[in-house]
């Protein structure tokens, strides 16, 4: 019998974001991706990361990472991770220069990188991986065909069939039919992202018209573009407009001039010298020569964009000669900072365009009819569908089933499974935890407790109260001190304060009378009664403090 198959899923699975998986052979691990996921409500968070208990546990078991491709949700955690190991990276030549500079900019120690062509073949840990290209919203995306003891299991990254993509880099579906012909491919993991939407995606080759257009209707009027820095192939095309409208782009924003300059480099990116504007010529330049390409799009507050929008940019202020091209379109739970963006560059007098108004913007993941296509192509024996909200995975399940998919060979996972692959199909054989990992600026772990408290605290404000009693008298030694902050208004801070007072004077009188002198009773009961106070009084519940000397 052939040694199993165990694949870990860390997170992706159930909610779009953070992805990794660990596909293990006899002990030993190959990691694929280590994504984050962008914090929505917790305060002082940078990023949350799968919970990387179990695999540092099994650090020494772990011989490779391949990256699927740049984006966030698949390196994002890869600093955080690398500060505790250091196996060969495999990736593309955009993906290795993405993580690279990434390490760089977080000091962490440079790992050996391994730059992966299209449809080459590499032995990583236990398996044979053949990698081939897929189309997407960045460069280098790569599908990853493991030759495993239990056959070939094929994550296809995030993937769509364009069939006009700008660099003319087409998912590989044929190289992945063959390898189901001649070799069989026992499981797929693939990509559910769009999996909800029926028909196919528009290709990418159909956005650089519609941009074009608006440079032509838009002539003697600056124009400024908003888009994610990692999508090349959308600069590109905006840099063509530009070029065809007599236009010099201006690159604007670190991550966008650091992917620009990388792009450039590994000839991804096809902008000559002369079409680049300095930010002082940016300055001299007639509005109407100028295209100006930036981040931002995703309401980012500290993105160029944003900080147009609130007139706080150092270089670029906002005026009637401005349109401003939102070539994005929004991801879920950013829309609200996107519109106020919107709304503030309008009333600065701005023209905004943005993927709402025009088809500005196409998705770097397939649709149904494309899913459906890659099920076709790599007619797969057992069936995980990855990478998405729970609701992507159901949906992604039902395209298998009713391609004639028998239930039995589709697994449904979330974050957190670990199933097992052998000659008897796929089963989740255990848990490991799917806990939210979450991490600050300086990459250091934020708790769970500590986000809470936060989320208390800017929600009700505190009250602090300080008392100091006698021991010997029996007594308070002066009357408590109450401070409060971010639960009243100010006015009527020294009224409620005095009420505290009054009550805390009176309880801890009562209580002392009754001989209980003990620090961290009177401590309870001094947060009993101002806790009781405040919530029949103003029906909130502001963090308390209470502080108990006893001298
Ligand atoms: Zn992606
Ligand atoms: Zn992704």
């Amino acid at each position: 019998m052939n040694s199993p198959i165990h694949i870990t899923f860390l997170g992706g699975l159930g909610e779009i974001g953070r992805n990794c998986a660990a596909i293990e052979e006899d002990g030993r691990i190959v990691l694929l991706d280590c994504g984050q996921l962008f914090p929505y409500r917790h305060p002082g968070v940078t990023s949350i990361l799968p919970d990387l208990g179990w695999l540092l546990e099994r650090k020494g078991d772990i011989e490779a990472c391949i990256l699927s491709h740049s984006h966030e949700d698949h390196v994002g955690g890869i600093p955080f991770l690398f500060r505790q190991i250091s196996v060969p990276i495999y990736g593309s030549p955009f993906t290795v220069g993405m993580v690279k500079s990434k390490l760089e900019s977080h000091e962490v120690q440079i790992p050996s990188f391994v730059v992966v062509k299209d449809n080459e073949i590499h032995e990583i840990g236990p398996f044979e991986c053949e990698f081939l290209p897929v189309t997407h919203s960045t460069p280098g995306g790569l599908m990853t065909a493991f030759r495993t003891s239990q056959g070939v299991v094929l994550h296809s990254s995030d993937f769509k069939l364009d069939p006009t993509p700008v660099d003319g880099r087409l998912t590989d579906l044929s190289r992945v039919s063959e390898i189901s012909k001649k070799e069989g491919i026992r499981l797929l993991l693939a990509d559910s992202t769009n999996s909800e939407s029926v028909g196919e995606s528009l290709s990418e080759s159909e956005i650089g018209p519609i941009i074009e257009d608006i440079f032509h209707e838009n002539i003697g009027r600056r124009i400024i573009v908003g888009t994610f820095s990692s999508h090349i192939h959308r600069i590109q095309q905006i840099a063509d407009a530009a070029a065809k409208t007599d236009r010099k782009l201006a690159v604007l924003g670190p991550s966008m001039i650091r992917n620009v300059s990388l792009a450039r480099e590994l000839d991804l990116l096809r902008v000559s010298d002369r079409m680049l504007l300095t930010e002082k010529e940016l300055k001299n330049s007639e509005p109407g020569k100028v295209c100006i390409v930036c981040t931002g799009s995703q309401g980012e507050s500290r993105a160029a964009i944003s900080m147009m929008s609130e007139g706080r940019h150092p270089v670029i202020e906002i005026n009637q000669n401005d349109t401003v091209i939102f070539s994005s379109s929004p991801i879920p739970g950013n829309e609200a900072s996107i519109f106020k963006i919107h709304n503030h560059l309008a009333r600065l007098g701005a023209q905004v365009i943005h993927s709402g108004k025009l088809k500005i913007h196409t998705t770097g993941h397939g649709k149904a009819g494309e899913l459906l296509a890659l099920h076709e192509a790599s007619s797969p024996e057992l069936f995980i569908p990855v990478h998405g909200e729970y609701t992507h995975l159901l949906a992604h399940e039902s395209i298998a089933l009713d391609r004639g998919m028998d239930k039995s060979k589709v697994l449904s996972c979330v974050d957190g499974d670990r199933v097992c692959l052998d000659e008897n199909g796929i089963q989740v054989e255990g848990r490991v935890s799917d806990a939210y990992l979450m991490v600050d600026a300086r990459g250091v772990e934020v708790s769970s407790a500590l986000v809470d408290q936060r989320i208390s605290l800017g929600f009700e404000g505190f009250v602090l109260v300080r008392l100091s009693i006698d021991k010997n008298k029996k007594k308070l030694s002066e009357d408590p001190f109450v401070e409060t902050f971010g639960w009243i208004e100010s006015e009527d801070k020294v009224g409620w304060v005095e009420e505290i007072i009054d009550e805390v004077k009176e309880v801890i009188a009562n209580a002392l009378k009754d001989g209980l002198c003990d620090q961290k009773e009177l401590t309870r009961l001094v947060r009993r009664t101002v806790g009781k106070l405040v919530d029949l009084e103003t029906g909130r519940r502001p963090v308390l403090i209470p502080l108990v000397e006893i001298n």
